[in-house]
């Protein structure tokens, strides 16, 4: 069965600094139409910048659609859909934390809404790393903070980390550094 839903129609709904919002009318693979809500977003890099003894660099900021301070993963936004994501990442790592890597990987991208949004998160890690100035962005303020993985993973069992690519970049890094450890 051929699953695709064939645009019909698109309206712009809104175009803001970072997103699109858009209201499409499809049809379905029963020759029904129906609507969809959706979201364009550029994408982006996360970074696990992880040290010689194991932990990982964490930015603790302010949230503004959770009204709260979360813990997570170095990461931003790609400058424009067609930035290549690990010249991305190596930025946010600089601007977040000073830090410089020797050594950058892909590890996974992931989807994080399907359902209504096309972002994109493109994750790396970043080992063999010199500290040097952080130059954050003039709208962001943010704290680092170094913590050993088994820390990450019990605040995330605790639920004390709710960011989803947080917690899908510190598990995975704990199970590659269980990995090379043994
Ligand atoms: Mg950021």
């Amino acid at each position: 069965m051929d699953y695709t839903e064939k645009t019909l129609k698109t309206e712009d709904i809104y175009t803001g600094n970072i997103i699109k919002v858009q209201n499409l009318t499809v049809s379905l693979p029963n020759g029904k139409e129906a609507t969809r809500d959706i979201v364009l977003h550029p994408g982006a890099s996360v970074v696990i910048p992880i040290s010689k003894k194991g932990e990982l660099y964490m930015v603790r900021q302010f949230r503004k659609p959770l009204d709260a301070a979360t813990l997570e993963l170095p990461a931003g936004k790609l400058d424009s859909p067609d930035e290549d994501p690990r010249v991305c990442a190596e930025r946010e790592l600089m601007e977040e934390t000073g830090l410089r890597a020797g050594k950058i990987e892909h590890l996974i991208s992931i989807h994080t809404t399907p359902g209504f949004c096309n972002e994109v998160i493109h994750m790396y890690t970043a080992t063999d790393l010199t500290q040097g100035e952080s130059c954050a962005d003039e709208d962001e303020f943010l704290n680092v903070e170094r913590i050993p993985v088994g820390e990450l993973v019990d605040m995330i069992l605790s639920h004390k980390i709710t960011d989803a690519k947080t917690i899908i970049g510190v598990l995975m890094a704990e199970r590659s550094l269980r990995n090379n450890n043994g």
